[in-house]
């Protein structure tokens, strides 16, 4: 699963209503997160392999 944050346009591993793998907690301002299909770009450990 991934979502994207939609202000920086950056697709993470995770699901809405949880965190990201690289840490974000995407219930803190969950109008910023979507459920996307589209490929990781984060970079950061947890999200990249
Ligand atoms: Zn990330």
């Amino acid at each position: 699963m991934a979502v994207k944050h939609t202000p920086t346009d950056e697709v993470h591993i995770g699901t809405k209503g949880g965190k990201t793998g690289c840490g974000f907690n995407t219930t803190e301002n969950p109008s910023h997160w979507v459920t996307t299909s589209e490929s990781i770009t984060c970079a950061k450990n947890g999200c990249k392999n």
